[in-house]
C-alpha cells in the first residue's frame, strides 16, 4: 500500500449535508474524485439534483440527491434510508449545512437565535444519530463536522452571534461524540474554514463597511479560501489517511487565527 492509496474512498459512501453549493459541493465533489459514491442532501431538489449529476459527470462516481430540510427529523431518517436503499450504507456523513444570521444580539430575534442553532447543531445531531447507527451496524465510519474559525474567535465588523454559539456548539459535539463512539470504530473530527468565498461569505460582506477588505487584511493569505481549497482536507478526514484522528479539529483559515 502506497502513502495515497490510504487517501483512496473507492468502494465509500458519503453523505454530504449542503452539497449542492458552497463548500458542501466542493467538499462533495472532492470525496467523489477520490472514489466515494456521494448523497447531496440538502434542501432545494432542484440544484441538488443538478449539483449530483455534474458531479457524477465530472468524476465518474455515483452520486444522487436527496431532498432534506436537516432540521427535519423525519426527512433526516429518511434520508439516511435512501443512502442505505441505494448503497448500502454510510461511511462518511460530513455535516457542512448550516446558516449565518447576521445581527446584534440586543435586536436578535428568539427566531433568528433559534434558526442558526436548530439549523447548525441540531442538524449535525440528527444526521449524526442517523448516520450513526448505520456506522455502528457495519463496523464504523467517519463523521467530519464542518465548524468555522468562528468556533475560537469573535468575528468582525459584522455581527453573527448566535452563529460563533453553533459553531463552539459543534466542538463540544465533537469531542463528546469522538469519545462515545470510539469503541463502535466512528472517528469524529471538525473541519474549521476561515474565511471562504461562499454565498455565506457574500452575506457577510453586505451588512459590514469594508467587511472584506478588514478580514483580508487579517490573513496571512491576503485573500479568501475558494471552495475547492477544503477539498484536500475533507478528503484526508474522510479516508483512513487520518485514521488515528479522532476528536480534532483542523483549522484552515489561511493564517487568520495566528495572528
Ligand atoms: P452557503 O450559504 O454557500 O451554503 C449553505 C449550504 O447549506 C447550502 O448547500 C444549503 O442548501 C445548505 N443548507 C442550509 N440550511 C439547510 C437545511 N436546513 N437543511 C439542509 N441543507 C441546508 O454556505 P457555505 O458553503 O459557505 O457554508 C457551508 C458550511 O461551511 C456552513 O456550515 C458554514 O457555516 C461553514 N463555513 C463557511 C465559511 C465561509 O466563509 N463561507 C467559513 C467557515 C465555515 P439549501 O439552501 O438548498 O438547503
Amino acid at each position: 500500500m502506497t502513502v495515497l492509496d490510504a487517501f483512496d474512498l473507492d468502494g465509500e459512501t458519503a453523505i454530504v449535508t449542503g452539497g449542492n453549493r458552497g463548500i458542501g459541493r466542493a467538499i462533495a465533489n472532492a470525496l467523489a474524485e477520490a472514489g466515494a459514491s456521494v448523497v447531496v442532501a440538502n434542501r432545494d431538489a432542484a440544484s441538488g439534483e443538478e449539483a449530483a449529476e455534474e458531479i457524477s459527470d465530472s468524476t465518474g462516481a455515483d452520486a444522487f440527491a436527496v431532498e432534506c430540510d436537516v432540521t427535519d427529523e423525519d426527512a433526516v431518517e429518511a434520508m439516511v434510508e435512501a443512502t442505505v436503499e441505494r448503497f448500502g450504507g454510510v461511511d462518511v456523513l460530513v455535516n457542512n449545512a448550516g446558516i449565518v444570521v447576521h445581527e446584534a444580539i440586543e435586536t436578535m430575534s428568539l427566531e433568528e437565535w433559534s434558526a442558526v442553532l436548530t439549523t447548525n447543531l441540531t442538524g449535525a445531531f440528527l444526521c449524526s444519530r442517523a448516520a450513526g447507527r448505520e456506522m455502528m451496524e457495519n463496523g464504523g465510519g467517519v463523521v467530519l463536522n464542518v465548524s468555522s474559525m468562528s468556533a475560537f474567535i469573535a468575528n468582525y465588523p459584522q455581527r453573527q452571534v448566535a452563529y460563533n454559539a453553533s459553531k463552539a456548539g459543534l466542538e463540544g459535539f465533537k469531542n463528546q461524540l469522538a469519545s462515545e463512539w470510539a469503541e463502535h470504530g466512528i472517528r469524529v473530527n471538525n473541519l474549521a474554514p476561515g474565511y471562504v468565498a461562499t454565498d455565506n461569505a457574500d452575506q457577510g460582506a453586505q451588512v459590514a463597511e469594508n467587511a472584506v477588505e478588514t478580514w483580508e487584511g487579517e490573513m496571512l493569505m491576503d485573500e479568501m479560501a475558494s471552495p475547492e481549497m477544503l477539498g484536500p482536507t475533507a478528503v484526508y478526514l474522510a479516508s483512513d489517511a487520518s485514521a488515528y484522528m479522532t476528536g480534532e479539529t483542523i483549522v484552515l483559515d489561511g493564517g487568520y487565527t495566528v495572528r
